[in-house]
């Protein structure tokens, strides 16, 4: 743990654009990992906060431990055995007194295993889970003790923060020490006025950052945990205003250019109208015409559509594709992965081409030869709509006369992203028009803060004829019945997916719990052939997966969240969510609506982890209520988001570090007031949206 930087020369450069290199001990190694985690500065560095907080600071009796909690004990060996199991495992028993444990490892060695003599004294933090024989912890972290005395104990809480792969925390625990020594030395400016901290009591800067990353004792863990500490709420005040300054100005600057002024002349898009085996409803005429009539303006339009899953975007896309081609300008579509992107491509070809035109199709996977063509039928106008991935916003693309953009599934990209793609279809001084579509459903009273940049639409009807969802609500005790109801609807020729959460903490700990859970299904339903797709597996493995489960050749799917934006299988009829304690609504409602797209009636089980807070309770009972993506995103903004969990920084609207836009919704109309008052230190304005968004040049030059 921090220990003290040795006489380094210090640069009077302000901490925010100081390269972590700087950083004793930060070498070209851990600065390409820390790069993963989106820190390239010690100041990012300071604002990498912690996820949750551990409490190492006093010693809990084995007896009155309870699943789930994560403790420290101090205990005596009494017996270390290897046993061979499903896995060989190193099992050690250990007693304090008040109660006995097992310590489980599954990677061990001699030494190890020698070293666990009975009547040793070990002390050990780890997470106590239910085993075969009672309680045990799973690769805790442990000490032997060689004296009798009193354990050294942290006198603080201890920070747990996001990792990535080849990070541990301790390594990530003792940068950060190193960092805010720095920043203690350097100093952090506080770029909120005085008079404004004043007015609304928030405390400073530096104050904040340093309880956030090592609370005291005493410390409030709850109102920490739901984000809601005055120390966060600073933070995210703070944050919120940044974004809201640099979505002002891209909106500004956007309005300044032009745009190609798109006559909506009919010529394809009736055709293609008249073409479809079902009639437009309501909502998605009513969209259709405000983009229609965006696009006809010589502004880029800059529209969000937002519509709950099976609402039919796609359509709506086509329209504007074809307006596009109809002023014989390019179109291009884009959505966030491979599957997605190639069920668009055979979408648009089934509806384009019997109209005459051509389509290009751009992915990771298009290489070669076939990658030249398509290249060359995009740059030289040949291709009128593109499809594709972000393999579209790659260097070598480069398109004829670009006049309309659609981004599907605008959550997975960011506002980088989609500026980067527009600046692809810059000709001079004219932009394309932008669509953004979207299925996750957002309170109108956010959208307007969290897309400040855009104008919106809102798909609110279903097509008819659609058999909503049930949704059930079920403790995982009662596992073993909800394994036999996947065996039935799978003997029936259904198909099922089996989704496994966890806490964000590190994805590879979501897959382990994944590749767990997909054995031991394997185990119990022996009849039924099992797939597994979770995030660490290559894009083609994924897709192959996803592929064999579309063809019915796999009757359940195991999958950590990455099937929420997932392909479409009408068969698949059930779905269990584990831990759905774990996701924000609006995540749970994604993941939903991957089933009941068929005609059969379809379930999705909400399978807990007991006891439920009050607030979680309410949660899944919304989801039970309720089908309806806005009226649950409207609950949740009611109920206040996250609660006991994080997963609403899955929601991903927006990237943000700290704020969260259910939970601080409250500060928002507050943000307004100060963005308008600070709109006249522009200064001030740069350097916030400097800390906050990095990138500031991005913002720039749109
Ligand atoms: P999403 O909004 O989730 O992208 P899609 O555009 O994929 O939805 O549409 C879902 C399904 O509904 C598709 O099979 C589409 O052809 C169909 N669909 C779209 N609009 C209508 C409509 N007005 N009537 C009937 N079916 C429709
Ligand atoms: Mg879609």
């Amino acid at each position: 743990m921090g220990s003290a930087e040795q006489g380094r020369e210090m640069q009077s450069a302000p901490v925010q654009g100081v390269p972590v290199t700087e950083l004793k001990g930060v070498g070209t190694a851990l600065e390409l990992k820390l790069e993963r985690l989106g820190v390239r500065t010690v100041q990012d560095l300071i604002l990498h906060l912690p996820l949750r907080y551990q409490d190492r600071t006093r010693v809990v009796p084995i007896g009155s431990l309870k699943p789930g909690d994560e403790v420290v004990i101090d205990a005596t060996i009494r017996a270390a055995d290897v046993v061979q199991g499903r896995r060989r495992s190193l099992l050690c028993r250990v007693q304090d007194g008040s109660g006995t444990l097992t310590l489980r490892f599954f990677h061990f060695n001699a030494a190890q295993k020698n070293s666990f003599r009975p009547g040793k004294r070990l002390l050990c933090f780890g997470e106590a889970r239910p085993g075969p024989g009672g309680l045990e912890m799973v690769h805790p972290e442990y000490k032997l003790l060689k004296s009798d005395g009193p354990a050294l104990m942290a006198d603080r809480l201890t920070p747990v923060y996001p990792l990535t792969e080849g990070m541990t925390q301790g390594r990530v625990r003792s940068l950060i020490t190193l960092a805010l020594e720095w920043m203690d030395r350097e100093g952090l400016e506080d770029l909120l006025p005085e008079a404004l901290l004043a007015k609304w009591q928030l405390p400073p800067l530096t104050t904040s950052l340093h309880y956030l990353h090592h609370p005291p004792v005493d410390a409030d863990q709850t109102l920490l945990l739901e984000g809601k500490h005055p120390v966060q709420r600073r933070l995210a005040m703070e944050e919120l205003l940044a974004h809201h300054l640099s979505l002002q100005k891209i909106r500004q600057q956007v309005q300044q250019q032009g745009a190609p002024a798109l006559k909506a002349s009919g010529e394809l898009s009736r055709p293609f109208l008249d073409a479809l085996p079902f009639a437009l409803t309501n909502a998605q005429l009513r969209v259709a015409r405000e983009v229609a009539r965006d696009l006809q303006k010589p502004v880029p339009m800059l529209r969000l559509v937002q519509g709950d899953v099976g609402s039919g975007k796609t359509v709506v896309a086509a329209l504007a594709a074809l307006q596009a081609v109809e002023n014989g300008l390019q179109a291009a579509v884009m959505a966030p992965t491979e599957i997605l992107a190639e069920q668009h491509h055979i979408n648009f070809t089934a509806w384009l081409e019997p109209l005459g035109i051509k389509l290009a199709w751009l992915a990771g996977k298009v290489k070669g030869k076939a990658r030249e063509t398509q290249l060359a039928a995009i740059r030289s106008g040949e291709a009128q709509v593109v499809v594709g991935t972000h393999a579209l916003f790659q260097e070598e693309v480069a398109f004829a006369d670009l006049g309309v953009v659609v981004i599907d599934e605008q959550h997975r990209f960011g506002v980088h992203q989609r500026l980067s793609l527009k600046e692809k279809g810059r000709n001079g001084e004219r932009s394309p028009h932008q669509l953004i579509m979207t299925a996750t459903p957002i309170p109108r009273t956010l959208t307007m803060s969290a897309y400040a940049d855009l104008d919106c639409s809102i798909i609110d009807e279903l097509p008819p004829g659609r058999t909503p969802v049930q949704t059930v609500v079920i403790a995982d005790s009662r596992r073993d019945q909800v394994i036999e109801r996947v065996r039935q609807a799978c003997e029936q020729g259904r198909q099922a997916y089996w989704v496994c959460t966890l806490i964000e903490e590190s994805e590879a700990l979501q897959c382990q719990a994944a590749e767990v859970a997909a054995e031991s299904l394997k185990e119990a339903l022996p009849q039924l052939r099992v797939g597994l797709v979770h995030g660490r597996m290559k894009p083609a493995e994924k897709a192959e997966i996803m592929a064999r489960f579309k063809a019915a050749e796999l009757d359940l799917l195991v999958a950590t969240t990455v099937i929420e934006v997932g392909v479409d299988v009408p068969n698949a009829s059930l779905m269990i969510i584990e831990n759905p304690e774990r996701l924000g609504l609006a995540q749970l409602h994604q993941l939903r609506g991957r089933v009941g797209r068929g005609s059969v009636e379809s379930f999705c089980v909400l399978m807990y982890h007991a006891p439920l807070s009050k607030q979680g309770r309410e949660r899944l009972a919304v989801m039970r209520e309720t089908t309806d993506g806005f009226r649950i995103a409207e609950k949740d903004l009611e109920l206040r988001g996250p609660g006991e969990v994080l997963g609403t920084r899955q929601t991903g609207m927006m990237q943000f570090r700290i704020a969260d836009l259910q939970r601080d919704a409250d500060l928002l109309p507050k943000i307004h007031q100060v963005a308008a008052e600070l709109n006249q230190l522009p200064a001030l304005n740069e350097a916030l949206i400097r800390r906050w968004l990095g990138n500031g040049d991005i913002y720039a030059q749109v």
